[in-house]
């Protein structure tokens, strides 16, 4: 059995560049399937004439979740080919309509952001729902009669072996890893990557209103990914790597530091969501820092140590 062909396309949104893995054997297959650009269809074409392949020669795209530059070129290159799509139970929606679960998470973000943060100039929330808003042209939802629906646990045939699907929450609530036992290779989507992922604020999947609590699950996630027995690393973004178990326990090392200075800081007379951010994270205020930083919050609350409460009319964190 091949070990996954690691195709490099560049990406316009988060991190530099993002990974689709290519299978030649039994059918050329690709894992995820980059942004919707020029720039990554001319790179991935480029990648597959490498090995004697066009667009059109693919057969399936594999996707392993619903996040702009793992699936963005999806629907193109079922376009451009006879390829199945095959998503997760939980990718599906956002495979046939984007535009709901986009505007769904995006709704969520707009509750949280402020109108105006000090240091940023103009309207931040206003820059933030723009740049949101711009996501939705790298991405094309898929036709129906392309898609192949898969269970969030089960076993896939691809490449040539079995693959354990693993759901694996955190990063997005709809991320699914693939495992293979046998030579001990794990696609890790956006779960296990050389730097910490973010946990990406979304919409729970049970219920559209409420948002998940995205570094909850990841820290449950972070578990199941150690209790594998993996050689190899193929990781949705930069190079593949082992020792999973070390790369683990730093990130969530890190991310017991980090709850507990958020701790440090609400105890100090810090509650309001955006001091705190700002304390946290200097002048590097974004999108990921606040996702993270609410995850860190999330995780006090669960431990007993803070709760929310208004104060003077004003909503913000304090200790327990
Ligand atoms: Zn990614």
């Amino acid at each position: 059995m091949q070990a996954p062909i690691r195709i490099e396309l560049p990406t316009i949104y988060g991190m530099k560049t993002v990974n689709a893995y290519l299978f030649l054997d039994p059918v050329p297959t690709l894992i995820d399937a980059g942004e919707k650009t020029t720039a990554s269809w001319e790179a991935l074409t480029a990648a597959l004439a490498k090995h004697q392949l066009k667009i059109e020669d693919i057969q399936r795209v594999i996707i392993t979740h619903a996040h702009v530059d793992h699936m963005g070129m999806a629907a193109k290159i079922a376009a451009h080919s006879n390829a199945e799509v095959w998503v997760n139970e939980y990718c599906y929606p956002w495979a046939i309509r984007k535009e709901t679960m986009w505007d769904r998470r995006v709704a969520l973000m707009g509750e949280m952001l402020p109108d105006t943060i000090s240091g940023t100039p103009g309207n931040f929330k206003q820059m933030i729902l723009a740049f949101m808003k711009n996501v939705k042209n790298h991405w094309d939802n898929i036709p129906e009669d392309r898609l192949q629906v898969f269970p969030m646990e089960g076993q896939l045939n691809f490449g040539g072996g079995d693959w354990e699907v693993i759901y694996a929450p955190g990063h997005a609530n709809m991320q699914t890893c693939f495992y293979q036992r046998e030579h001990k290779w794990l696609i890790a989507a956006d779960m296990l990557l050389s730097i910490t992922p973010t946990a990406v604020m979304d919409a729970s999947i049970d219920n559209p209103k409420v948002r998940d609590r995205g570094l909850s699950q990841m820290l449950t996630s972070y578990k199941k990914m150690e209790a594998l027995d993996i050689e190899t690393v193929f990781p949705g973004h930069y190079e593949p790597f082992g020792d999973h178990r070390s790369v683990i326990k730093s990130q969530v090392d890190r991310i017991h530091v980090r709850i507990q200075e958020s701790y440090e800081l609400i105890k100090g007379g810090t509650n309001d969501f955006m001091d705190i951010l700002n304390a946290m994270y200097k002048n590097r205020v974004s999108m990921p820092a606040m996702s993270m930083l609410l995850g860190y919050l999330d995780v006090l609350e669960e431990q007993g140590k803070i709760e929310v409460k208004i104060v003077a009319g004003r909503k913000g964190f304090f200790l327990k």
